[in-house]
């Protein structure tokens, strides 16, 4: 049980590196936050800040309401489970999992409860009495995790966890995390840079570039409604489309995004234009008017079926198929068009074919417009 405020938080490492600048978020308790972003972003270091690992250098960080900057780490209440579980390699199971407990001088009984009762959360009942190097990969990081629950701290904090794992075993660990979660009803930070845990696990995901927040919200939110281009094209596999284009109004106001070029490589030379709804008319659009803009699509948003292309009003350019990739459930279509490179998400018995030239649609309710200098979100 706890909640977290992190107040202008920044890290400013000797040697002058800015790692974390500002940063401001309330998590609220019982909550699963997913810290993401490229390498580097400073999500590892805000964790740190949080565990008391690295000093802050600015700014307040609030636990249940009590400032905690001065607080030393092993009197935060949180337990912080690493990528590299650093496990202690000739202790068993059991003796790993106690280990903290024992410092603590935790009476020995406790102690027997307390593993046995994360064991059995864990699915690691019968693996008590192993040493780690006869184990698994997911199961010592089983082993990592029930380290932590048995000190029933008040907060988690999980590093790139699952980074060491097989693809497979990452997929189970993160239902087993978040069923985990679920179990123990207690504050989880997560800090990750894929972005596929991040939207299957975090009730809120924290978007970080360069040491800056750039979004949080729910999964489904930054997935719908980023609010710039960074975002956009960090969340979402395969990744939003990106296409140069121009913002046109023609003489009966209606708006228009307009792409390609005379020059285009495709030599096909065509300007298509796709139709912006009513939807999409925000107040903003106006200043954008003839000037470069950037639109976004996302694959499933590029459509070849031909009963979408028989009703589509707007938005059907031709396309050069490249590449076609099947992943059994859907296929990826590597398109390009009027020079640009698309991407299409589309149902395994689509016909298209490497060397094809296919019609597709664009759907216009679902574009993106992006500003071409701030890559600030216009329209979404
Ligand atoms: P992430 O976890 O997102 O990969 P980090 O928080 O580890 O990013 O790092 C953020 C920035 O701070 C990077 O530029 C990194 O090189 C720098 N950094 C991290 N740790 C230290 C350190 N101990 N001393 C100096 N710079 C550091």
């Amino acid at each position: 049980m706890a909640t977290l405020q992190l107040k202008n938080l920044k890290k400013v490492y000797e040697g002058k590196t800015e790692a974390v600048h500002d940063v401001n978020l309330d998590i609220e308790d019982n909550e699963f936050v997913v810290l993401v972003g490229p390498s580097g972003c400073g999500k590892s270091t805000t964790l740190r800040m949080i565990a008391g690992l690295e000093t802050i250098s600015c700014g307040e960080l609030y636990i249940d309401g009590q400032l905690m900057n001065y607080v030393e780490p092993k009197d935060r209440d949180i337990a912080m489970v690493f990528q590299n579980y650093a496990l202690y390699p000739h202790m068993t199971v059991f003796d790993n999992m106690a280990f903290g407990l024992k410092l603590r001088k935790v009476p020995k009984d406790e102690i027997a409860r307390k593993v046995e009762e994360a064991a059995k959360i864990l699915d690691l009942s019968h693996l008590l009495d192993r040493k780690p190097k006869a184990m698994s990969g997911g199961q010592r990081q089983r082993v990592a995790l029930g380290r932590a629950i048995v000190r029933s701290p008040k907060v988690f904090l999980l590093d790139e966890p699952l980074s060491n794992l097989d693809a497979k075993l990452r997929a189970q660990m993160r239902t087993e995390i978040s069923k985990l979660h679920k179990k123990l009803g207690t504050t989880f930070i997560y800090v990750t840079h894929d972005q596929t845990e991040a939207m299957t696990m975090g009730d809120r995901i924290v978007v970080m570039k360069d040491g800056f927040i750039q979004q949080v919200d729910t999964p489904q939110v930054l997935y719908e409604s980023p609010v710039n281009k960074f975002v956009a094209g960090f969340l979402g596999s395969p990744q939003m489309n990106f296409i140069d284009a121009y913002l046109r109004k023609d003489e009966y106001n209606r708006y228009y995004v307009e792409f390609g070029s005379e020059d285009s490589k495709d030599a096909r030379g065509v300007k298509y234009t796709i139709l912006m709804p009513e939807s999409k008319l925000v107040p903003d659009l106006a200043k954008y008017v003839d000037r470069e803009v950037c639109l976004g699509i996302r694959p499933e948003s590029v459509h070849d079926e031909p009963a979408y292309l028989a009703t589509a009003q707007t938005g059907i350019v031709d396309a050069d198929v490249e590449i076609t990739e099947m992943m059994g459930a859907e296929t990826y279509l590597y398109l390009k068009c009027a020079g640009n490179s698309i991407t299409a998400r589309v149902q395994p018995s689509s016909t298209a074919r490497p060397g094809d030239t296919i019609k597709v649609g664009l759907d216009p309710n679902r574009i993106h417009l992006f500003d071409k200098e701030t890559e600030r979100t216009i329209v979404n």
